[in-house]
């Protein structure tokens, strides 16, 4: 197993910024990470885990530790059932790869989540999801080391405590596990509406009726295509806040405020607002702050276009947090996990 020295993240991180990791090692098999662990703790050193860096920001002061990078291989069908095929696949699979060799067998739950950036084993962290599914939907377990227990443990899917875009991992179990493979059951049935909006609009729109697995694929990825920047032309990670979750009794202010406010009710007393939205009102949608540019398209989504620095993000989304909260009084947050966190 190689370790190498004193590397920049920013050519690991689709956000391209930030300072050197002391070390970094890839993982190809999940026996690498205990032998890696031991020798970290006895040089005291901390450890981070990542995986494509779709999802993390990296600081200017780089990591002064080791970072693991998962590239464990491998999808597998380890069981078919009357309905559904059961299949296990390595932490470090592109999850877009696995999306393709669903649909390829015909194999429904994920499609919609078609051309998410990243690996397997990051897609549970923060509960992926995109135009109505969201991993915890199909996954059944996953296997990790556990850095407190010092062992391989098997998590099943409640133990992760899913919600939306997060989960133990992002919460109270942060940096404690290396998950390591992933295990998803997928129904032998063909996707059947209601699809999400945006989705079906698209169906409609393109005479779309045979609702083939390909054919959702096909859609969700020109939908994307159109609305999403290719991180590796425009260095960016997709959504950079998070929906902003207010309670029932929040909405009239903010109603007060612009009428025309979207909102879906979470069903649990809670309202989702579209964060992209708060921006665009705000006056900032497609502006340039410090580097990062607010997308032309879709508001949540900051690109770095010519920020030299992790200084020049915080200072743009200090801006635009404050310019929301002034309006709205609203406090929205990042979805990408920060290193050092
Ligand atoms: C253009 C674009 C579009 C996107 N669209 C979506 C979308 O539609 N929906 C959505 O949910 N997300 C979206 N994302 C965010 C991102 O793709 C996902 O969060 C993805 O799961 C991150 O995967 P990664 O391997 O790059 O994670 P990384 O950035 O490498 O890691 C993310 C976090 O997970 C932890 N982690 C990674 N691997 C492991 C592991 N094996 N074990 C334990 N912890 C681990 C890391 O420590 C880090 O805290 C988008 C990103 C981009 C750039």
């Amino acid at each position: 197993m190689d370790i190498h020295t004193n590397i920049p993240l920013k050519n690991y991180t689709t956000m391209k910024l930030g300072g050197n990791a002391r070390f970094i090692a890839d993982i190809l098999k999940p026996e690498d990470v205990p032998p890696l662990l031991d020798k970290a703790s006895q040089q005291s050193l901390p450890v981070a885990i990542l995986g494509g860096g779709s999802n993390t920001i990296v600081r200017d002061e780089g990591y002064d530790g080791i970072v693991l990078r998962i590239r464990i291989p491998g999808i597998t069908t380890i069981s078919e059932e009357l309905n559904s095929v059961t299949i296990k696949i390595g932490a470090g699979e592109l999850w877009d790869n696995v999306v393709a060799y669903a649909v390829d067998l015909r194999l429904s739950g994920i499609e919609a989540m078609s051309a998410i950036p990243g690996t397997a084993g990051a897609a549970p962290v923060q509960n992926v999801g995109a135009y109505g599914q969201e991993i915890a939907d199909t996954l059944v377990s996953l296997e990790a080391y556990d850095t407190e227990a010092r062992t391989f443990v098997t998590l099943m899917n409640e133990d992760c405590r899913f919600s939306y875009r997060n989960s133990i991992f992002r919460d109270d179990a942060k940096g404690r596990y290396v998950i390591t493979s992933i295990t998803l059951q997928l129904s032998k049935n063909l996707p059947s509406p209601p699809f999400y909006d945006a989705l079906q609009r698209y169906l409609d729109e393109h005479n779309i009726t045979a609702y083939t697995h390909q054919a959702i694929r096909d859609a969700v990825i020109a939908i994307r295509k159109d609305k999403l920047p290719d991180p590796t032309e425009r260095p960016n990670t997709g959504s950079f806040f998070k929906n902003a979750i207010i309670e029932s009794w929040q909405l009239p202010d903010i109603q007060a405020i612009d009428p025309d406010v979207p909102y879906y009710d979470m069903g649990d007393g809670r309202y989702k607002i579209p964060t992209g939205w708060l921006i665009e009102k705000v006056g900032l949608k497609g502006k340039l702050l410090h580097g990062m540019r607010v997308h032309e398209k879709n508001a949540l989504v900051l690109i770095n276009e010519s920020a030299g620095s992790y200084a020049d993000l915080a200072e743009a989304r200090e801006e635009i947090t404050t310019a929301v909260r002034a309006m709205f009084r609203i406090e929205i947050s990042q979805e990408p996990l920060e290193l050092p966190s």
